[in-house]
């Protein structure tokens, strides 16, 4: 067997806990109480109902979700929200605040637009190369839900708190740092994620919706894109994303063992303070977003020469540091720091910043 893991940076399929990835290895050809693959199990076994149960109420007890909430496991990725969402809640010609923070945000409202729907862009920071968490908004009071994205994988910032939008419906895309950190659940509407970033494979998208909502839709929808009747069906409406499923209820025990959100937070903290203080103390290197709108989950940084960034990259490589590659649309390096990213590796990366600002000083 090959034993060596890399430091892997990557913001999407990223990083899982190694212990998580051994245990499913195993059951993956042989689970222990079944005698054969958990992939060669019907869903509509007590086992898997009891693993399905298991995941929810782990998930409940993580994020401290409220009885009046439901659950949804579904698929289609966070993108595919961009129209379920609206199709559930918004009448045709109806209105949603954005709140505009970059390539997500700019997704949902171009979503939006497609469905015969509304946006109002509530608050915007484009003007600025989406480098801040805007910290005003004017809100269309005919607006259905405010949307904001609690952090913005390409760009890295990420909001320091939910946005303070008094009685309006909330809903927050928190595909990138779910759980990265304990969420005031009841101050939203609904809470949707996408399970590849920190919490599972892709093909899991989680939605987690106050009840009155699932029954918004007095029009007509057709029944794999309405909330009721997949929440009526404990989302096996059809056969669910068994494997994704799978690993992100061994990632939620895991998490349970490290000590819950609360602890991932002060982790996450101090992983994210040590990266930023070695970007901010080395010359050659500068973040890309201003300091109160800083990601915890996904640092964005450059090179103040950038002809030097290849060769950053080739070197960081041979330390084992991959994927600090920014995201195509921006350019530059970005490293996610999600809970499964230990600490050694970003001091590593750390130390590596320092050391390569030294020697290219
Ligand atoms: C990755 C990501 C998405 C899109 O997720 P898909 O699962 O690829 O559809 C949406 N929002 C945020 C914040 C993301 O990080």
């Amino acid at each position: 067997m090959i034993d060596h893991r890399i430091h892997n940076f990557s913001s999407g399929p990223s990083i899982l806990p190694r212990e998580v990835l051994e245990q499913a290895a195993q059951e993956l050809v042989i689970h222990p109480e079944l005698g054969h693959s958990i992939m060669e199990l019907s869903h509509r076994t007590p086992f898997w109902t009891a693993f399905m149960e298991r995941t929810e109420a782990d998930l409940r007890e993580l994020l401290a979700i409220p009885d009046d909430y439901a659950v949804l496991f579904l698929q289609g990725g966070a993108t595919f929200q961009f129209t379920m969402l609206p199709l559930n809640l918004v009448p045709e010609g109806g209105v949603v605040n954005m709140l505009h923070t970059g390539r997500w945000s700019q997704k949902a409202i171009a979503e939006l637009g497609q469905l015969k729907r509304r946006a109002h862009i509530a608050a915007s920071s484009e003007e600025t190369q989406f480098d801040r968490i805007p910290t005003h908004h004017t809100l269309d009071e005919e607006g259905v839900y405010v949307h904001y994205v609690d952090n913005n994988t390409i760009y890295g910032t990420e909001y320091p708190a939910p946005p303070e939008v008094g009685d309006a419906l909330l809903v927050c895309d928190a595909s990138s740092n779910i759980l990265s950190r304990p969420m005031d659940v009841a101050r939203h509407g609904l809470i949707f994620a996408g399970a590849q970033k920190n919490l599972g494979p892709a093909g899991l998208t989680l939605v987690i919706i106050r009840r009155d909502l699932l029954d918004r839709a007095t029009w007509s929808l057709p029944k794999t894109l309405h909330y009721r009747p997949i929440a009526q069906a404990h989302s096996m409406l059809n056969t669910p994303p068994v494997w994704p499923i799978y690993i992100t209820g061994l990632v939620l025990r895991w998490l349970k063992r490290q000590g819950g959100a609360e602890v991932m937070a002060q982790r996450n903290a101090d992983k994210a303070a040590l990266l930023y203080q070695a970007i901010d103390e080395t010359p050659l290197f500068e973040g890309c977003t201003t300091a109160d709108s800083r990601s915890r989950m996904n640092v964005t940084f450059r090179l103040t020469r950038d002809a030097l960034t290849p060769t950053f990259m080739a070197e960081a490589a041979t330390h084992d540091l991959h994927y600090l590659k920014g995201h195509r649309s921006i350019g530059g390096c970005r490293a996610a720091l999600y809970n499964a990213m230990p600490m050694e590796s970003v001091q590593l990366l750390a130390d590596f910043i320092r050391d390569f600002g030294q020697r290219h000083a």
